[in-house]
């Protein structure tokens, strides 16, 4: 591990700052070559430390580490090397006739040295995932993981001293008081994934110096089911989506909204399909992870206990053990809107379902909270899909599935105001770090070298001609 104290902080962005435009003039073949670097390093090399430093973390399961840590950063990496060269090529663009004898073109160009910190659920991936964006772009970079997942932070450090010049790319373990002295530095551009409360933090830090800001955030991701699906099929998906890495994933179901006639059908369904994933006891279970820490079992502990304290109904699950940090699957009806479970997002394995009579009143429920990161539908009906999208705002949706989105390159990956600003993924997060420079070049005189002082009649003419018919 690097010691950085605060002066090294400084120390090392000038060190980066005096090298950007350097690394903004790179091929596009050398950024490939070490973004395949950090391939093998992922695939191969480091692969089993961190399996091991995420199980010790947080005892994420091995196959979850493998499909939503390592995969997607090793896709995002494939994806952006077979791009990145027409990326990188100035694309030419009109030019006006009243701007005759010029050419256009727009140059995507580094943004310089950008910091990006990252939240503890998903470590891996949300802190090289950006960062190959960045590298793609030609930054340089110093990342600031989470102190909530160490083991993982240091397998982290690692790769990154072992395979970048700390000129271009550092990683910084710590508490959050690091994050802080480091959003004093005047950053080019600023990566934050993590909660709303903090990402408001980070863009004050960044208006200081008018620093860009990608904010990758969260909140609360409806799931809305009509009585046109099969119910079956749905709820295990749900299931899938819902308990995955316990729980705390951005885009997993936060709550759900169904028809009040399929509520005993969701029930039965739920029960049996959660027994089929996860066993009878699912702390016995191996494809069942833990809370992450002691602060935020605690914080789920106080949501169940606040939803029992207001009548509401447990179905499945509600059993904890604090040694473990463990919180059973739970499903949650008859949860009322003041409860802690409506009020915050849920970020762990509790799952509050609630029914409703029509759409128009549904779609005023959700449009009632914060525009979600994720809003999902499943139905089979069409143009009700329509009414629900067109009637809605939120970051991404998924049609008759869950989380899938995430995982499509060509889409772009992001929420919208308190779910975040920005995108993120393939195309949209190589833009993310790279900044549209508009170059007009003027090859012969043109029509406005005719319009200087002294302003004549003529030139007059020759404006009111250009207004009406250029
Ligand atoms: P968090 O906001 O508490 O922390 C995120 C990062 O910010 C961490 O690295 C932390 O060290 C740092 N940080 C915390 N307090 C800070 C402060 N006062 N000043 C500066 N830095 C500070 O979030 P978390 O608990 O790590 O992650 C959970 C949240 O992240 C949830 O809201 C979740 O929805 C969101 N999230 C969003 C995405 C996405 O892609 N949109 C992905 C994962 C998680």
């Amino acid at each position: 591990m690097i010691d950085y104290s605060d002066n090294r902080y400084l120390e090392l962005f000038e060190t980066q700052k005096s090298h950007y435009i350097e690394i903004g003039n790179t091929t596009y073949k050398t950024r490939i070559k070490k973004l395949k670097r950090l391939q093998v390093a992922l695939e191969t090399t480091y692969k089993q430390d961190l399996r091991d430093a995420l199980y010790k973390d947080f005892k994420k399961p091995q196959l979850e580490v493998d499909l939503t840590e390592i995969y997607p950063v090793v896709d995002e990496i494939k994806f952006i090397s077979k791009h990145l060269r027409s990326w990188l090529r100035p694309q030419k663009v009109d030019t006006p006739i009243a701007l005759l004898g010029g050419t256009s073109r727009i140059k995507n160009e580094s943004k310089g040295v950008c910091l990006i910190i990252s939240p503890w659920n998903f470590p891996v991936n949300l802190t090289f995932g950006p960062l190959v964006s960045a590298i793609a772009a030609g930054n340089t970079v110093i990342l600031k993981p989470s102190e909530m997942t160490p083991h993982t932070s240091n397998v982290m450090s690692k790769i990154v001293t072992e395979l970048f010049n700390e000129n271009e790319v550092a990683l910084i373990e710590g508490e959050v008081e690091v994050s802080q002295e480091l959003l004093k530095l005047p950053f080019n551009h600023i990566f934050f994934t993590g909660s709303p409360q903090v990402g408001k933090i980070v863009m004050k830090a960044a208006s200081k110096h008018l620093t860009s800001v990608t904010l990758e955030l969260g909140g609360k991701s409806p799931v809305i089911v009509d009585d046109t699906t099969n119910l079956d099929k749905v709820v295990k998906k749900i299931i899938f989506g819902k308990f995955l890495n316990a729980g705390q994933t951005c885009i997993a179901p936060d709550y759900v909204l169904i028809n009040d006639t399929i509520k005993s059908e969701f029930i039965t369904s739920f029960k049996k399909h959660l027994k089929n994933f996860y066993t009878e006891n699912p702390s016995m279970s191996h494809s069942f992870g833990r809370i992450v820490n002691q602060k935020h079992f605690e914080r789920l502990h106080g949501y169940l206990e606040d939803a029992k304290s207001r009548n509401a109904e447990i179905i499945v699950g509600g059993i904890v053990e604090a040694i473990d940090n463990y919180i059973a699957p739970t499903l949650v009806f008859d949860i009322s809107e003041d409860s802690e479970l409506m009020q915050n997002e849920i970020f762990g394995p509790i799952l509050p379902v609630k029914t409703y009579t029509s759409i128009p009143e549904m779609i005023t429920y959700v449009n009632s909270k914060e525009k979600p990161l994720a809003l999902y539908i499943f139905s089979k009906n069409k143009k009700r899909i329509n009414e629900i999208i067109n009637n809605t705002r939120a970051g991404s949706t998924c049609i008759n599935h869950n989380l899938l989105q995430f995982l499509n390159h060509n889409l772009p990956f992001g929420g919208s105001n308190n779910s975040g600003i920005g995108k993120s993924h393939g195309y949209f997060g190589f833009l993310e770090f790279s900044n549209q420079r508009s170059i007009l070049k003027q090859h012969t005189i043109g029509a406005v070298d005719l319009l200087t002082p002294p302003y004549t009649n003529v030139k007059q003419k020759l404006v009111d001609v250009t207004i009406k018919w250029f």
